[in-house]
């Protein structure tokens, strides 16, 4: 059975004292091993890149950037192979692996701008004779911890715009979905990415740990759960390193009562079971307002679900595949009994859905719970599985007070006709990424992604702007070339104009 190795200073590396099963989810069947990474293994790609930065760090940024350039078209190349990968462990259908992958590519052109982003400021005479200015720096060696739902996209976040700020990389991709990360590197390589400035490393929390304790490692960029991006970001900064730690969510969508409901179906039934619900942008709560919304919101949506198609991700006609894991599936599962047990109603009911030739796939089908209340397991953990509860609210001001009052605040969105309360949602309610009549706001590249309260640890969102001072330091030089034979004496006040 072949393995899956890491890629350290160039080269792919199979070595490995440990080795973990790397299942197709569709078939429920082992199809490779994936290396797990000792210390020194780990320690080996953290000292590459140490090394590839005394060079990098100084290559002008039009030749950094110009090999990104030559990376997105390979990228485009390999799509179908890019995408197969996806599909064969991660179990994305092929349109929806391809979504993903377009989403990184766009990245990957904003990372192409590089030579814009690092020009800095300069101001003229802000004192006699002296300039000032400022330049971003990069910070040395970055690492990058990914999960499994985007195995293409949220590295796509990280290393482009990382490397092209001058920063050299190592990424800890899933070990549930680890093969694109080394089809990454290797077009990278191909581009003409000097050897050493992205590794690759597979493994698992004792990767992690050497990553965040390693003194040569600058920054960290965590994607994943939230117990996770929680421990991750209070190792990182104990060792004294920058870190950004993106977490889960609960992301609801408010139906008013004016909404156009065919409209709000449409939408959140992508949102709520494409990707079979395993998105952190999912939207996976509807807050009804008002009996007759609820209602009428049931009705469609579980008349919507009847075409939902649940299937292996090599037939492209699918809706969604499997989720990632058989105990992902159990517990999904277990979720929608919980809801049961806590008295709520399931409408439609998705577990074990029949998926001919596929009888040991993941498979949970989509799944509708009505009566849903705040306080029920259902409710207050990410299920991350093809479910939509709905809960029935009074009022918006209701509705809004159930969103401000979660723990996590990734995505929001409201479906409504009505401008003045779309503009107060968006105005008061305590959720990084809105959306109006948008059910899944996910900001493009050339903005920021993230989200607030327990869905973001860090103050900077991952990509965008605020991925270009996540991965640089501002540097402020003044600077004075004093006019012919002027000389100052020693000046004890704090300069000033
Ligand atoms: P996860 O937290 O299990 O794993 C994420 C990464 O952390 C993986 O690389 C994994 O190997 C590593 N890891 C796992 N256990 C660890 C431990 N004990 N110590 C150190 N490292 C550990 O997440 P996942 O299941 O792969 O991904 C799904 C989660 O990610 C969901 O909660 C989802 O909401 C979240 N997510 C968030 C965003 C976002 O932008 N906010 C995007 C995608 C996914």
């Amino acid at each position: 059975m072949s393995i899956v190795g890491h890629f350290i200073n160039g080269k792919t590396v199979d070595a490995a004292e440990r080795t973990q099963d790397v299942f197709n989810p569709a078939t429920g069947e082992v199809s490779k091993q994936v290396a797990i990474a000792a210390k020194d293994t780990v320690e080996e790609a953290v000292a590459a890149a140490s090394e590839a930065y005394k060079t990098w760090r100084n290559t002008q940024p039009i030749k950094r950037a110009r090999i990104m350039f030559k990376f997105k078209q390979l990228l485009e190349d390999n799509a179908e192979k890019i995408c197969a990968l996806i599909g064969e462990e991660h179990g994305k259908i092929s349109h929806d692996a391809m979504g993903e992958l377009t989403r990184g590519i766009e990245n990957v052109e904003f990372a192409c701008t590089a030579p814009q982003m690092l020009k800095g400021e300069h101001s003229r005479n802000v004192g006699p004779d002296i300039d000032s200015w400022s330049e971003m720096q990069p910070l040395g060696v970055v690492a990058g911890i990914t999960p499994f739902n985007f195995p293409a996209m949220v590295p796509l976040w990280m290393f482009p715009l990382a490397i092209v700020c001058g920063n050299t990389f190592v990424l800890k991709p899933s070990e549930r979905d680890p093969s694109c990360a080394l089809l990454l590197a290797q077009l990278l390589q191909e581009a003409g990415l000097p050897d050493g400035v992205f590794n690759v490393v597979n493994g698992d929390k004792v990767a992690v740990d050497t990553l965040l304790t390693d003194p040569r490692v600058e920054a960290v960029s965590f994607v994943g759960s939230t117990p996770i991006a929680e421990y991750v970001y209070a190792t990182a900064s104990a060792n004294g390193k920058r870190c950004q730690a993106l977490g889960g969510a609960k992301n609801h969508a408010i139906i008013m009562p004016d909404a156009d409901m065919d409209n709000a179906v449409a939408a959140l039934t992508g949102a709520a079971f494409g990707s079979s619900g395993e998105r952190c942008m999912a939207l996976s709560v509807a807050v009804c307002v008002g009996d007759e919304a609820a209602d009428t919101f049931i009705d469609k949506m579980s008349h919507a679900m009847k075409d939902l198609k649940v299937g292996a991700y090599t037939d492209s006609s699918n809706d969604f595949g499997p989720v990632i894991t058989e105990a992902h599936k159990n517990k999904v599962d277990g979720y929608i009994a919980s809801a049961a047990e806590q008295g709520a109603t399931i409408v439609v009911d998705g577990r074990d859905p029949k998926v001919a030739g596929y009888e040991n796939g993941f498979f949970v089908g989509g799944t509708l719970i009505d009566q849903v209340k705040q306080g029920m397991t259902c409710y207050e953990e990410e299920i991350f599985g093809p479910v939509l509860l709905v809960v029935r609210a009074e009022s918006m001001e209701q509705a809004m007070q159930m969103i401000n009052d979660h723990e996590y605040g990734n995505g929001t969105c409201i479906f409504t006709r009505d401008g003045e309360a779309a503009r107060y949602f968006s105005d008061n309610i305590l959720v990084g990424m809105v959306g109006i009549n948008v059910p899944l706001p996910v900001p493009v590249a050339y903005h920021s992604f993230g989200g607030w309260k327990r869905s973001l640890f860090g103050d900077l969102g991952a990509y965008g702007p605020d991925g270009v001072r996540f991965y640089t330091k501002r540097k402020t030089i003044t600077q004075r070339w004093p006019s012919s034979g002027v000389r100052e004496g020693a000046q004890f006040s704090f300069p000033s104009n």
